[in-house]
């Protein structure tokens, strides 16, 4: 197995190490892009209608695991009483680009607690912009992550797991909202009194949507806009959910490049 250096303590090296074995498996084997990047959208007008209704129904009738039921029942008076008070704002973030802001005021300030080393980092991608060659399945929460395979090679899913590989990182691969839900009542649960901060990509339907679900468990930390063919009508968001994703969706560049800044600032401040 190929090593590239340590991100936490030669990061430049290691990412022009990972860019050009990136850039060499893109000759060798190229990945499957969008042909043009559709413009759409965030939402439809119509979609956009009584959105936390839509929400909380979901919610409540796609739980046939109980992963929310469960978790909300282990503090129901707490989690209650904050779901209501995020759904009585007009909107449960505040927005920077691409960026969707929970819990916190600015970029500058979510930068500022990547700083706090005690903090636990919850990092998760949206399976939908996973690769259509992902040898792990488009529609699954694995990442094989495979440093010898030529699609893990091109996918910056990869690279960005690869960037923030800690044991103060939690990698997770979304493919429901009902899976990272469970998975975040988890990670809460498990570490009572702990800072956590995390940083997921998704549609911007779904950031919207979900958003007072967030602020319910008082995590802090920020939602990345998708770009290319994302979901954008409840008719698109109830197939994706069930693996229904034909089209691609992307990390614009710049923003991509925002978020491994905010790795490196995460990684860091840890010690290995
Ligand atoms: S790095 Fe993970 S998500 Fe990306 S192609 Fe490999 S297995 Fe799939």
């Amino acid at each position: 197995m190929t090593r590239l250096p340590l991100w936490q303590t030669e990061w430049d090296k290691a990412e022009r190490d990972w860019d050009k074995r990136a850039e060499e498996a893109a000759k060798e084997h190229p990945l499957k892009q969008l042909q043009s990047m559709p413009r759409m959208p965030g939402m439809t007008p119509e979609t956009a209608k009584g959105l936390k209704w839509k929400s909380l129904k979901w919610m409540v009738t796609q739980d046939h695991k109980r992963e929310i039921l469960k978790g909300f029942f282990k503090h129901p008076f707490r989690y209650g009483v904050a779901l209501v008070k995020s759904a009585m704002q007009k909107k449960p973030y505040r927005r920077e680009g691409d960026f969707f802001l929970y819990g916190v005021h600015s970029l500058k300030e979510f930068e500022d607690l990547l700083e706090n080393e005690q903090a636990l980092f919850v990092l998760g991608f949206s399976y939908c912009h996973k690769p259509f060659e992902c040898p792990s399945g488009r529609f699954t929460p694995e990442c094989a992550n495979d440093s010898e395979n030529a699609v893990c090679r091109q996918c910056f899913i990869g690279k960005a797991l690869q960037a923030s590989e800690h044991k103060d990182t939690i990698p997770l691969i979304i493919p429901t909202i009902h899976y990272i839900g469970g998975k975040i009542f988890e990670i809460v649960h498990a570490h009572p009194g702990k800072h956590i901060l995390f940083m997921i990509t998704a549609c911007e339907m779904t950031l919207e949507m979900f958003g007072d679900w967030g602020n319910m468990v008082n995590i802090r930390g920020v939602g990345v806009r998708l770009d290319g063919r994302i979901c954008n009508t409840m008719k698109a968001f109830e197939l994706s959910e069930q693996g229904i994703k034909p089209g691609l969706t992307v990390v614009l560049d710049e923003t991509k490049k925002k978020m491994l800044e905010l790795i490196k600032k995460k990684v860091s401040t840890l010690s290995l």
